[in-house]
């Protein structure tokens, strides 16, 4: 008789979450922590998206939608897309969370023995997505600045290589691409042959230069047409338990991650999604300018003791360990005194750095900076 352990598949075992299950142990035991850990923002869904929910479930949305999702969603995102991109960006798949589209997207490209290339820091998901196919993830090392260098990228290219994954804003380190960063991505794509996936869901939290203007996103999706977009409602209106996101790029793909979808979430939930038509006509920006000054205020009190670079966009600062010191250990003697951040080796080879959300109240981010620049 085997012991059940022998029934887990290879899949299951190759997907270690042995680094950020270590950081919840200890977490478990805090009682009322200085959290600076989590990656959803501190308001709440808007009040107009949550009458719209309840609406759509007293109007009796709760059925199955298509596969796709609710037309009038679908067209409204193709329309925004297609007019931000400034081209027709092919089919939309309204999926449940980016999550959900990024497993299908990977899904439906990475063969067994494939690879798919993208920056270290990572965001954990691409990884863990990637081994579950069978693929491989290639890592390009980007500290100590995390910028995107296209001859870097270039060196890690295999006659294997399928898929370049993007993330700009980036989780961890909170940089944003540069519209020539994106179009040297491009540029790799295209001579490469390779398809781009580029995860844009914090695309809403930019921040604004002096000039107090909003940027736009530079989007690798305004310049090549193997493009798979991917963008969500979890951090643009605080619905990370709603589970809605959507998958935008060529038709013969998105066709795949439907035929997918329709056997495993089988459509997003129902009335979230009338919801969500609706949230997007909601006003963010003065959620955005609220976490522009939460990123300045953990910046201004880390500066003097800390090495990190400057986020431009998410909220999140990925901050280097105290001289000599490794980032777990670091992690382990914030958490001792109260304070929760996740250490950097969860989204990389290295285990130098932490990651900070300051997704949260000011008052928080102030007394756990206090307590990790006393610990420095
Ligand atoms: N991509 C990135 C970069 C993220 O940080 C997250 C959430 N932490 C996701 C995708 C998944 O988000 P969701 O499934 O809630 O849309």
């Amino acid at each position: 008789m085997r012991p059940v352990s022998a029934f887990i598949s290879r899949r299951a075992l190759d997907v270690d979450a042995s680094g950020i299950r270590k950081v919840f142990d200890l977490a478990a035991k805090l009682k009322d922590p200085i959290n600076l850990s989590i990656g959803l923002p501190d308001f709440d869904v808007p009040e107009p998206a949550k009458r719209a929910a309840i609406e759509a479930i007293l109007a009796g949305h709760n059925r199955y939608t298509q596969t796709q999702g609710i037309a009038p969603l679908r067209e409204r995102v193709h329309r925004d897309l297609s007019a931000e991109m400034g081209r027709d960006v092919g089919d939309v798949l309204i999926t449940s969370g980016v999550s959900g589209g990024l497993l299908l997207a990977i899904l439906s490209i990475i063969d067994p023995g494939d690879e798919a290339v993208f920056l270290d820091p990572y965001f954990v998901m691409y990884k863990h997505m990637v081994t579950m196919a069978g693929g491989t993830s290639v890592l390009v090392d980007s500290y100590p600045h995390f910028r995107f260098d296209a001859d870097q990228v270039q060196r890690a290219i295999t006659p294997r290589t399928k898929l370049l994954i993007l993330n700009s804003p980036s989780n961890p380190t909170g940089i944003v691409m540069t519209e020539q960063e994106v179009r040297d991505a491009v540029d790799v794509a295209r001579r490469n042959d390779l398809l781009i996936i580029t995860d844009e869901i914090y695309e809403p939290f930019l921040y604004s230069d002096a000039s107090g203007k909003r940027p736009k996103l530079p989007s690798p999706g305004r310049h090549y047409d193997k493009t798979i977009i991917l963008r969500g409602f979890s951090k643009s209106h605080a619905m990370t338990g709603w589970r809605l996101g959507y998958a935008v790029g060529p038709e013969a793909i998105i066709q795949q991650m439907t035929k997918l979808q329709q056997y495993t979430y089988i459509c997003a939930p129902s009335p979230l999604q009338y919801a969500a038509l609706a949230a997007l006509d909601l006003p963010m920006q003065d959620a955005v300018n609220a976490y522009q000054q939460k990123r300045d205020l953990v910046c201004n009190r880390l500066r003097g003791k800390f090495t990190f670079t400057q986020p431009e966009g998410a909220f999140y600062v990925f901050v280097q360990a105290p001289a000599g010191r490794l980032g777990t250990d670091f992690v382990a003697q914030a958490i001792e005194h109260n304070v929760l951040i996740i250490p950097g080796n969860v989204f990389s080879d290295k285990n130098t750095h932490f990651r900070i959300s300051y997704a949260t109240t000011n008052e928080k981010l102030i007394a756990g900076c206090d307590i990790l620049n006393a610990l420095a």
